[in-house]
């Protein structure tokens, strides 16, 4: 199995606009997911940092893309997190618009690991980013974060509905839960990421 270290991530670079962004080389993975979803923490745990990615004390400030290097050909995008109520409806659109062009367009984009917490999955919003998947053929990885929110019963539940939910879905999918607090389900991430990788 290749090697890819995750304690050696790297800060690329922060764009605010997806012009912006490095140039197309090798793959990237993309992650994506409400405000408040649990991404800045599901990235700091996956790389086994504290504060890599900036947990949002302000959410929905941070609209920008943050890419970080895990091997010269193996970049991480951490997407800004949408659905956070008080963004101006101008800079929601513009986000919207960015968003599905990145989606679309980006070749080197491999898959999305979409966070959703466990609490509260598949909102609408999350059914879009899904949508927009679909239209852009790419695979999705669905991180079901903050598990340790739930007892194991109900979280098997959803696990369970969730299946039942995405059974339709025309693009290659697969799920998780984690919990970033209890460290469970880091290795799956980190296995699935190495997965993407291996399989290009
Ligand atoms: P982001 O906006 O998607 O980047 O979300 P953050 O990573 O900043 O997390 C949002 C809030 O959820 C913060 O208060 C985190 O401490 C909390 N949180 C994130 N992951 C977990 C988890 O695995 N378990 C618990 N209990 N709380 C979490």
């Amino acid at each position: 199995m290749t090697e890819i270290n995750f304690n050696t991530i790297k800060f690329v670079t922060s764009v605010p606009y997806m012009k912006g962004r490095p140039a197309e080389r090798g793959i990237e993975i993309a992650f994506a997911g409400r405000s408040n979803a649990g991404k800045s923490s599901a990235l700091n745990a996956m790389a086994n940092r504290k504060s890599m990615a900036k947990t949002s004390s302000v959410p929905g400030k941070t609209q920008h893309i943050n890419l970080f290097s895990l091997k010269e050909d193996l970049l991480i995008a951490d997407l800004p997190g949408y659905g956070y109520a008080k963004v101006p409806p101008r800079e929601k659109k513009r986000w919207q618009e960015e968003m599905t062009n990145y989606i679309l367009n980006r070749e080197c984009l491999k898959g999305i690991i979409l966070l959703m917490d466990i609490r509260h999955p598949l909102t609408d919003l999350d059914r879009a980013m899904l949508d927009l998947a679909v239209r852009g053929n790419r695979e999705v990885h669905i991180v079901l974060s903050k598990a340790d929110k739930l007892k194991s019963g109900a979280r098997a539940k959803t696990l369970s509905d969730m299946n039942k939910a995405l059974r339709g879905l025309t693009i290659p999918w697969s799920i998780q839960t984690l919990s970033a607090v209890k460290k469970d389900g880091v290795k799956e991430l980190q296995d699935h990421i190495r997965f993407w990788y291996e399989s290009d």
